[in-house]
C-alpha cells in the first residue's frame, strides 16, 4: 500500500478471470495472500462487533427463496409490528454496553415508504446515533429522497445485498430485479452514506455465481465499506429448507477473495456462524474477516451467544475495533481491553 495515498492502489477494474484466478488459488497460498493485504490495511488484531436488531419482523411480501420472513413461507417466525422507539434504544444501549460499536436495524420490507413507520425509523436512526453507535438500516429499497432523509437524520451505513450473482438472483427472488438492487446502491451512495453490500453462500449457486458478485461488488465505482458474507441457515417452510450446508473452506475461499478484491472493506463474517468451530473461525479471521455480529440471534437465525464470543475473543487476542474508525488508515495491533 502508498502509505501517502491508501486510495492509490485500489482497484475498481477487476477481470472475472483475474477474480477467479484468486479465489481458484490452492486454499494456504490464498488464506496467506488475503492476510498479508488484510494487515496492510487493518490491524490484524481488531474485530468489529455489530449487533443487528429486527425492528419489524416477518410478514414481507417478498418471495427470497432463504428467508423465514417472506409473508408466504410457512414458518415459525412470528410477524412483529414496527417496535417502539424506546424498544429499540434500550436494546441498542445494551448492544453498546455489552461492547458493539455498530447497531443495525432491520425491517423486513419490500422498500421503504414515505409514511408514518418511516418517520419513526428516522426517529430511531436520531436516538441510536446520539449513542455514539454507528447506525445501519436496512429496510428494503429506498429512492435518493429517502436515502437523503436517512443520512440527514444520522445513519451511518445502509445495508443491501446483491445475495448472489445476477443469474442466479433470478432463481432466488421473482418480486424484484437485480437491477433494482444497484439501484438503491446508488441512491444510498448518492446521499453519501456508506454501503454495505454483500452475499449468501449455500443457495444452490456455482463458484461462477459467486465470482460473479465478487466481480459486481470490486468493480462499483467505489468499494462498500463493509461486505458480508453469510453462509445459508436453511429454514424450515422456506424453498431452501434442504439446501446442504456449505462447508467453512468455501466460506473462507469468499472471505478471502473479498479481502484481497476490496482491501479497505471491513469483511463481515455473518449468518453461519453457529456452524463454526471455534478455530475455523479463527481462520476466517486470518483470511480477512474483521467483524462478527453479536447476540444470539441475527434477525430470526441463530447466532452464538455473548459469552462465547467474550471467549473467542480472549483465546485468539482479538481487541474490538472503535466505532467510526477511518477504513484508508492502516492501523497498528495496539491491544486493548477485550470487552464485548
Ligand atoms: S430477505 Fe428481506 S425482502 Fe426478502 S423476504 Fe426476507 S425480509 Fe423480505
Amino acid at each position: 500500500m502508498n502509505p501517502n495515498n491508501p486510495k492509490a492502489d485500489i482497484r475498481t477494474n477487476w477481470s472475472l478471470a483475474e477474480i477467479n484466478a484468486i479465489y481458484q488459488k490452492p486454499l494456504l497460498e490464498l488464506i496467506f495472500e488475503a492476510a498479508t493485504v488484510h494487515r496492510q490495511y487493518h490491524s490484524g488484531s481488531e474485530v468489529q462487533v455489530c449487533t443487528l436488531l429486527s425492528v419489524k419482523t416477518g410478514g414481507c411480501p417478498e418471495d427470497c427463496a432463504y428467508c423465514p420472513q417472506a409473508a408466504r413461507y410457512h414458518t415459525d417466525v412470528q410477524v412483529q409490528a414496527l417496535l417502539p422507539a424506546e424498544t429499540v434504544l434500550l436494546a441498542a444501549q445494551n448492544a453498546k454496553a455489552a461492547g458493539s460499536t455498530r447497531f443495525c436495524m432491520g425491517a423486513a420490507w419490500r422498500q421503504v415508504r414515505d409514511n408514518r413507520d418511516f418517520d419513526r425509523v428516522l426517529d430511531m436512526v436520531k436516538q441510536v446515533n446520539a449513542l455514539g453507535l454507528e447506525v445501519c438500516c436496512t429496510l428494503g429499497m429506498l429512492n435518493e429522497y429517502q436515502a437523503q432523509r436517512l443520512q440527514e437524520a444520522g445513519l451511518y451505513a445502509y445495508n443491501h445485498n446483491l445475495d448472489t450473482s445476477g443469474e442466479h438472483y433470478e432463481k432466488i427472488i421473482t418480486t424484484r430485479t437485480y437491477e433494482d438492487r444497484l439501484e438503491t446502491l446508488a441512491h444510498v451512495r448518492q446521499a453519501g452514506l456508506r454501503v454495505c453490500s454483500g452475499g449468501i453462500i449455500g443457495l444452490g449457486e456455482t463458484e461462477a455465481d459467486r465470482i460473479e458478485m465478487l466481480h459486481v461488488l470490486s468493480n462499483l465505482a467505489e468499494h462498500p465499506e463493509s461486505v458480508p458474507v453469510n453462509a445459508l441457515v436453511p429454514v424450515k417452510g422456506t424453498p431452501l429448507e434442504n439446501q446442504p450446508r456449505v462447508s467453512v473452506w468455501e466460506m473462507l475461499r469468499m472471505i478471502a477473495t473479498a479481502r484481497i478484491l476490496m482491501p479497505r472493506t471491513i469483511v463481515r463474517l455473518s449468518a453461519g456462524r453457529t456452524e463454526m468451530s471455534l478455530p475455523e473461525q479463527a481462520l476466517c479471521f486470518l483470511a480477512g474477516a474483521n467483524s462478527i455480529f453479536a447476540g444470539d440471534k441475527l434477525l430470526t437465525t441463530p447466532n452464538p451467544g455473548l459469552n462465547q464470543d467474550q471467549l473467542m475473543f480472549q483465546l485468539l487476542g482479538l481487541a474490538p475495533r472503535p466505532a467510526f474508525k477511518s477504513e484508508e488508515v492502516a492501523t497498528s495491533s495496539v491491544q486493548q481491553p477485550v470487552v464485548i
